[in-house]
Parts: structure tokens; C-alpha cells; sequence
């Protein structure tokens, strides 16, 4: 193992979303600052961050005060104020900040933010909504994650017509381009599923692929 150098982190924008990831980072025991033009809302920081600054970021002096560029990441969590978040964004790149995540608040700011080098955005809203779609409109979809814009990792529950086959009967690599990855059965989890590893109805298939394929396979097996 080599030096463990300690992140720090920022975080700019303390409403729900900004607040949430200060919150979270200082239960985890990490170093994390946390800005807002807003006085009140850096108060309510003042204990659960290591550092708080009351500050507009769209000033260029307050980001080089904070030493902004020391930090190895930076989160812009700016609401409503598209114009805020993308000069702030811009700024923290020209000044060297290596990573940089922000918010987005629809596909037009998305659009910008990657063009002037965020490194990663987030749309937490449109994610988590896409999210409850899947898992409330499927009956054997569990869970979600979105890997890109066609491909997914997702929980599929086995199915009667599964039951008492091996992966290797279902062959679903082959036939739908799918990966199962892992199986959960109750309390325990196979993370190394072998092709003939038999599949009970209930089972928790946790299976990667393309959003088609996995459709296509979904339809297949209820
Ligand atoms: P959420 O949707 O996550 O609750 P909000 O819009 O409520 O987001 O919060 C955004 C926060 O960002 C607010 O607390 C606001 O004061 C702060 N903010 C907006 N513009 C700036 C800026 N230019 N500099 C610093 N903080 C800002």
C-alpha cells in the first residue's frame, strides 16, 4: 500500500442537495468545506463541516482566497441560479481544480457545463425520477443503476419459468448479450456465479447490459 493522502473536499451551494453531501462527507470523517453566498445557510453548517465561508464563488477573488485550488474536489451544488453554477464552474476550472462535479438543472445547462470541463455532472432530480420509474413499473424489476444512456446494471427477481435452471440453460449471454453478475438468495450473495449454478424462483439476478437487451429479456421471462 502506498501514502494515504487524506482528500479534502468543497462543497458550494448548501441547499438540499449541497447540504446532504456535506453532511454525508463529515459522517464519514472527511475534510469538507462548505460555501454559500447565504450567511444563515453557512451557519447551519458551522458544526457538522471542518471549514465554512460565506461567500459569493462567482467572484473570482473569494475562490482564490478560499485557496480553492488546493482542494481535490470540488462540488457545485447551486440551485435555481444557472448562471452562478456555470461562471463558478468555469472559474474552478481555470484555476486548476482537478474535479470538479455539478449539479445540473436541465439538459441546456448539462450541455454547457461539459463543454467547459466539468468533470462530472450530476442530475440528481431526473435520476432518481427515471429511477422510481423502473423499479415501480416493472414487477420483476428491484433496482437500477444507470451505467450510460444504454446501458444498466439491474436487480431482476428469477421468475418461475427460471426456476431449476443453470445459467448456463438460460444462456442469456448469448441470447440477449446480458452478464449475470452476481445472485442473491435471502441473506446470501454469489458474486461469482458459474455456469452451472442452478436459479430458484426469487432469486435476485443482478445483471449488466444494454437497456434493449434487458428489456428484451425482461419480456421473456415473466
Ligand atoms: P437545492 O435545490 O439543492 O435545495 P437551492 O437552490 O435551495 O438548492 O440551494 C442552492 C444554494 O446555493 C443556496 O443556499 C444559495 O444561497 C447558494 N448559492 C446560489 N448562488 C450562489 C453563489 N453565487 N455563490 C455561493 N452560493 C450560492
Amino acid at each position: 500500500g502506498g501514502l494515504t493522502v487524506k482528500k479534502e473536499f468543497a462543497v458550494i451551494g448548501l441547499g438540499r442537495f449541497g447540504g446532504s453531501i456535506v453532511r454525508t462527507l463529515a459522517e464519514e470523517g472527511l475534510g469538507v468545506l462548505a460555501i454559500d453566498a447565504n450567511e444563515d445557510r453557512v451557519n447551519e453548517f458551522a458544526r457538522i463541516a471542518s471549514h465554512s465561508v460565506v461567500g459569493d464563488t462567482t467572484d473570482e477573488s473569494v475562490l482564490r482566497n478560499i485557496g480553492i485550488r488546493n482542494f481535490d474536489h470540488v462540488i457545485v451544488a447551486i440551485g435555481e441560479n444557472i448562471q452562478a453554477s456555470i461562471l463558478t464552474t468555469l472559474m474552478l476550472k481555470e484555476l486548476g481544480v482537478s474535479n470538479v462535479t455539478v449539479k445540473a438543472q436541465n439538459d441546456y445547462h448539462e450541455k454547457v457545463l461539459r463543454k467547459i470541463g466539468a468533470d462530472f455532472v450530476v442530475h440528481p432530480e431526473r435520476d432518481m425520477g427515471r429511477r422510481i420509474a423502473h423499479n415501480i413499473g416493472s414487477n420483476n424489476i428491484l433496482d437500477y443503476l444507470e451505467l450510460s444512456d444504454e446501458h444498466s446494471i439491474v436487480e431482476i427477481v428469477a421468475s418461475q419459468k427460471m426456476n431449476g435452471n443453470s445459467i448456463f440453460d438460460l444462456d442469456i449471454r448469448a441470447h440477449y448479450g446480458l452478464n449475470i453478475v452476481a445472485i442473491k438468495r435471502g441473506n446470501e450473495i454469489n458474486v461469482s456465479p458459474q455456469a452451472n449454478d442452478l436459479i430458484h424462483k426469487g432469486d435476485i439476478l443482478i445483471v449488466i447490459g444494454a437497456d434493449s437487451d434487458i428489456n428484451r429479456f425482461e419480456k421473456k421471462i415473466v
